[in-house]
């Protein structure tokens, strides 16, 4: 039976902060990703690859099996769903919360609020269990850009020193969830690739204790 194992990551924080609990589980990529073109990278074991792609991309890359396994934000799940995806251990990596954001002290009475998110099924759910009804605007970046201009009333973003909120005259208004990376796997390569799997869950949960 071919056991190889796929990982799916994507550049940036959680590569970082993912990479040193792969290497304490004995798997080290051959070359660096941040300078590296290529999008799938050798690792000093045969059998095991790293694909490279964008962090909202890694719930996909895992759920259609095209990586047995993958590292990717609570705040990526939530907006995926988990479709095909088991999801067997918190990293407790890249954390930061999930939250309403806007200017201090503005006080908006009597029109439906809009909100300017890339977040748009959790801030759904957040304000539906309030029984309130949001205008949501969707966006890829720069949230924080939208209360400025007059685009939307507040934000949905991750935050985590809140510098950046800060910088640009905004505060974190209300908390939706804490957020931190999760290994997901593949349901299909769990079943087929059950010894390999456990054996790499085992190995990445004891150096997160460590
Ligand atoms: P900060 O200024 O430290 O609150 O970081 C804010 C920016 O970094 C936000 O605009 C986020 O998009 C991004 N960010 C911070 N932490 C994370 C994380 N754990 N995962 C993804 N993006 C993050």
């Amino acid at each position: 039976m071919n056991d190889s194992l796929t990982i799916a990551l994507s550049k940036g924080r959680i590569f970082e902060e993912t990479l040193p609990l792969l290497e304490q589980a004995g798997i080290t990529p051959v070359d660096d990703p941040e300078t590296s073109r290529k999008l799938i990278l050798d690792t000093n074991q045969d059998d095991v690859k790293l694909v490279i792609i964008r962090a909202a991309d890694v719930p996909t890359y895992v759920g259609y099996g095209a990586a047995d396994v993958g590292v990717a934000g609570k705040d990526v799940l939530m907006e995926h769903g988990g479709r095909g995806l088991y999801e067997p251990l918190d990293l407790k990596i890249a954390c930061c919360r999930l939250m309403v954001a806007g200017p201090l002290g503005r006080e908006i009475k009597g029109k439906r609020l809009r909100i300017a998110t890339k977040y748009v099924k959790s801030t759904q759910r957040f304000y539906a269990d309030r029984q309130e009804q949001v205008e949501i605007i969707k966006l890829y970046g720069s949230m924080e850009l939208a209360p400025l201009v007059g685009l939307a009333d507040y934000i949905v973003d991750v935050v985590d020193t809140g510098n950046t909120l800060k910088a640009n005259g905004l505060a974190p208004l209300e908390h939706i969830a804490d957020i931190s990376s999760r290994l997901v796997v593949n349901k299909a390569s769990m079943k087929m690739k059950h010894a390999r799997i456990t054996g790499f869950i085992a190995r990445l949960k004891a150096a997160c204790d460590r």
